[in-house]
Order: C-alpha cells, then sequence, then structure tokens
C-alpha cells in the first residue's frame, strides 16, 4: 500500500462522569498518502470525535494514534500544535473567514502561525487560490463572495501550508446540492496532488464521490471499503 499518514490502533474514546459516554470504541484504521475517504454514520456515531482525534485537536482515552508515523501520545501540546499547523488542514461547515478582510488575506493570515515571511505567504496564498478557481477574486473583500466561494477561500486557506491531511467537516452541509458537487469534485481533486482527504459527510453523493467509505456506528467501524486497514 502507499505510505500511511494516519494510522489508528485500537483507538476509543471515553467521555467521563456524570454521562459517561463511549464515542469511540477500538478504532482500527490506516489511511495511506493522497487516500480521500468519506466518514459516514448516524448522528452520535462518533464521526465527530473520529475526525477530531485525527486532527490532534482531542486525545483518545486508549489506543495509539500516528500522524505520518509520529505517535502523538509521546507529543506535548506546542509539538502537536506544530503538528496541526505543519501537517494537518481544516475545512468547516461554517467557512470561519474574516469577512472585512481581502480573500488573498483571508489565506495568507492562515500561514501566519507556521512561521512563513510575508510575501511568501502572500505569494503561497495567491498559488492555493490559484487551486482552487478563486484567481480572480483575491481583491475581494470575503464579504462579498457566495457561499461556494467562500467554502473555496476556506479550502485556500487549509491547503495554503501545504498539509499532508485535509480534514473536513460537513464542508457541504451549507451549500446547495450544484454548489456542494463543486466543493466535493475540488475536494476529491486535491488527492491528485497527493493530498490526503477524510471528510465527514450525511450527504450519500458526497461520500461516494470519495474513493473510500468508513461507515461508523456506535463508535465503531461497521463497513470499511477500503479494506487495507
Ligand atoms: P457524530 O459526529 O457522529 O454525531 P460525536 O462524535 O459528536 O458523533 O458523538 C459521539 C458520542 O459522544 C455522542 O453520544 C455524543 O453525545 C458524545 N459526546 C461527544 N462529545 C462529547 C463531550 N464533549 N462530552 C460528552 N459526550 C460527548
Amino acid at each position: 500500500m502507499t505510505t500511511a499518514v494516519l494510522e489508528l490502533s485500537g483507538v476509543g474514546k471515553t467521555y467521563p462522569a456524570p454521562s459517561t459516554v463511549t464515542a469511540l470504541d477500538g478504532i482500527d484504521l490506516v489511511i495511506g498518502a493522497g487516500e480521500t475517504v468519506a466518514i459516514t454514520g448516524a448522528s452520535g456515531a462518533g464521526k465527530s470525535t473520529l475526525l477530531s482525534i485525527l486532527g490532534t485537536l482531542e486525545r483518545p482515552t486508549r489506543g495509539t494514534v500516528r500522524i505520518a508515523g509520529a505517535d502523538v501520545s509521546a507529543l506535548s501540546d506546542p509539538e502537536l500544535s506544530d503538528v496541526r499547523a505543519t501537517r494537518l488542514g481544516f475545512v468547516f461547515q461554517q467557512f470561519f473567514l474574516l469577512e472585512h478582510l481581502s480573500v488573498l488575506d483571508n489565506v495568507a493570515t492562515g500561514l501566519l502561525y507556521r512561521g512563513v515571511p510575508a510575501r511568501a505567504r502572500r505569494e503561497r496564498a495567491a498559488e492555493a487560490l490559484y487551486e482552487v478557481g478563486l484567481a480572480d477574486r483575491i481583491g475581494h473583500r470575503a464579504g462579498q463572495l457566495s457561499g461556494g466561494e467562500r467554502q473555496r477561500v476556506a479550502i485556500a486557506r487549509a491547503i495554503a501550508g501545504r498539509p499532508a491531511v485535509l480534514l473536513a467537516d460537513e464542508p457541504t452541509g451549507n451549500l446547495d446540492s450544484a454548489t456542494g458537487a463543486e466543493i466535493t469534485a475540488l475536494l476529491a481533486g486535491l488527492a491528485d496532488g497527493d493530498t490526503t482527504v477524510v471528510l465527514i459527510t450525511h450527504n450519500a453523493d458526497v461520500a461516494a464521490a470519495m474513493r473510500r467509505q468508513v461507515h461508523l456506528s456506535d463508535g465503531r467501524i461497521v463497513r470499511d471499503t477500503g479494506g487495507e486497514s
């Protein structure tokens, strides 16, 4: 198989009392470079918890998580922040743009935390905006854009740092179906450039556009079309 970028072994997540919920229960999952993966399942199945753990935003209560071969449990919080900044990109249902800033600055600002010098930030931001088809919008204010264009900006912001993995939580959830299909095609196409894409979706068409589908139920993987994990 291709190089593994994300490896989960026996991962569990239990939220403590008083409610004591087991959100994930024994997840084994290996995702290779350049894969596109849809995580599906009913509400409460554990999708968000899984994405948060893949994104190092939450730590598991048991099991191991490796990102690009490194065991994240051995990392301190500053080291984890560094992994997030250099290896991972995030896209959400809400676009989280700074409305009054230009499209270019919205994307360039995302590179601040990587210590990229100002001029290189703007160059990389422009490249990323070209990649998502927004080269002609870089001077617009984010507040002037349509929903689909806003999500393209958010994707450009996520890929400007050239992450190994793009994690997306319902990226088409706020878009009409035609715009959602365009955004889905854009995300699926990122894998051709070797970016691994893992997204949560409730939409069957979005899930089908990813090469692999992982279905969760009650915190367990009950179906995985990848078959390599
Ligand atoms: P999904 O994204 O598939 O809807 P989640 O991962 O959000 O599922 O949630 C899985 C389970 O974990 C649910 O029962 C949810 O209520 C519970 N859960 C999620 N986050 C927390 C939390 N911070 N504290 C307690 N329980 C939580």
